[in-house]
């Protein structure tokens, strides 16, 4: 979500006439784009930001910018104002459009910018250029906001309310990007699965699937995030009866405790998510479902971790992304009881070599099989090599060149290593 509106932020900038440069010594404008969903997040920002003054003194006509999440949390836009007096203009979530504007009055007057509108539905833009950088992949927002204030999370304080996007201008974006030539689309919103419910649209994402399905190319279609407690069979139906929409489910859990799921306000039991597992298995036993799990939960007690780490062994998912919990202040669970950080520290090593093992597993298990890869790139390690994802979402690593990008081939796996797979191209 966060690169995708950079990849706005860079259209604009373009817009106006800038061009990217990989050194910040000789750039005219720094823009960063913040994220404040952890706190290691937020520091990294403030880090960076602080570090940028230095190449002010050298060349004071330098424009400093910040955007994104970090900006928009209660009164953080004039707090940040008063920590970094450098800084020029400093954007909320729903203020990028401003940001031509903003430049300019910087450029023609030195005069500095806040604007943090604290707008919770703000009007949905669809005018803003995009600079896209992402290769053969091109992110698609369908919708922003949430509705749902998990009780860890800061995303629906900052980025304010669902608001879908029309069907129709989802598909006339997806349509252009089919015709510019990506080969890849990756639909985006804090959760996919109540897409069009603030349409009044009745299994919105579902259908919204079943037309891109019915387009015409060699494409494919991912899309994040899904939110348990809406996924529902309608769209694993789409999704298991269409050819361009991969078997790939990122399916957040969060915690395999009931107790926890509550406390989180998550809206679904650990017995309903392995309900939709197995769902999901039954129609699609290839599919590479993938969660996002945290440890130390405010409550989380040792039987409430071996929950979890009893799901992870029972689900086996291809991928996960780990989290300590990280207290965000505004939210309800940062006035809960915390747990100690070394008892956190403890979970998360003990989860991560579990999911690991599993990958390590359910790598093995591609051995000798084939699998359709759309080739990304050039592999970051190997001379004449590539890699690429399958469509179950697995990295793999074969013979090719920069002419091989762009292209999709079936790659029969020779070797596995941890999460990484390796191939031959099968002719
Ligand atoms: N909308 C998505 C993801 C949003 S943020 C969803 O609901 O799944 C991505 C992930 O960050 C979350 O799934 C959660 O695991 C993690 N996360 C969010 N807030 C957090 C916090 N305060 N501390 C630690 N991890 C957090
Ligand atoms: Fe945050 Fe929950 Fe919304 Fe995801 S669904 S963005 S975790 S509040």
């Amino acid at each position: 979500m966060n690169l995708h509106e950079s990849e706005k932020a860079a259209g604009i900038l373009r817009s106006l006439g800038y061009e990217e440069c990989d050194r910040e010594e000789v750039a005219d404008i720094i823009l960063f784009n913040t994220c404040c969903i952890r706190d290691n997040a937020e520091r990294r920002a403030k880090g960076n930001i602080g570090a940028a003054k230095v190449f002010k003194r050298n060349n004071p006509d330098l424009i400093i910018a910040v955007m994104g999440c970090m900006t928009q949390q209660d009164s953080a836009g004039e707090a940040m104002a008063k920590k970094f007096p450098f800084v020029d203009i400093i954007l909320g979530t729903n203020n990028l459009d401003k940001l031509a504007e903003c430049v300019e009055k910087v450029r023609n007057s030195r005069k500095r910018s806040v604007l943090i509108d604290p707008c919770a539905t703000p009007e949905i833009r669809e005018d803003t250029p995009v600079f896209r950088t992402s290769g053969t992949n091109a992110w698609l927002n369908i919708m922003y906001g949430c509705n749902n204030f998990c009780t860890y999370c800061i995303v629906p304080y900052v980025r304010g309310r669902e608001r879908s996007r029309t069907p129709e201008n989802v598909m006339k974006e997806f349509n252009r990007l089919i015709d510019e030539g990506y080969k890849e689309i990756t639909l985006l919103g804090q959760n996919v699965n109540s897409y069009g419910k603030d349409l009044g649209m009745t299994n919105g994402f579902a259908l919204l699937l079943e037309k891109i399905a019915a387009v015409r190319g060699d494409f494919r279609v991912r899309f994040m995030t899904s939110h348990p407690k809406d996924f529902n069979a309608d769209i694993a139906d789409v999704i298991a009866s269409s050819k361009n929409i991969c078997n790939n489910i990122h399916l957040p859990v969060q915690s395999g405790s009931d107790k926890i799921l509550k406390l989180m306000n998550r809206h679904y039991t650990r017995d309903y998510y392995m309900s939709l597992i197995q769902m999901i298995r039954s129609k699609m036993p290839d599919c590479g479902i993938t969660s996002d799990i945290m440890v130390g939960f405010p409550y989380e007690e040792d039987e409430d971790f071996a929950d979890t780490l009893d799901l992870v062994n029972k689900v086996r998912y291809s991928g996960a992304f780990t989290f300590v919990y990280s207290p965000r202040k505004g939210t309800p669970a940062a006035d809960m009881p915390q747990v100690p950080p070394e008892v956190s520290k403890r979970r998360i090593i003990e989860l991560v070599n579990t999911q690991n093992k599993i990958v390590k597993e359910i790598s093995k298990t591609f051995e000798g099989k084939v699998l359709r890869v759309l080739c990304e790139d050039l592999a970051p390690k190997g001379e004449g090599k590539v890699c690429g994802r399958s469509e179950c979402g697995r990295m793999v690593t074969f013979d090719g060149d920069k002419h091989s990008i762009g292209n999709f081939y079936d790659v029969k796996i020779v070797k596995s290593q941890s999460a990484s797979l390796f191939g031959e191209v099968v002719e």
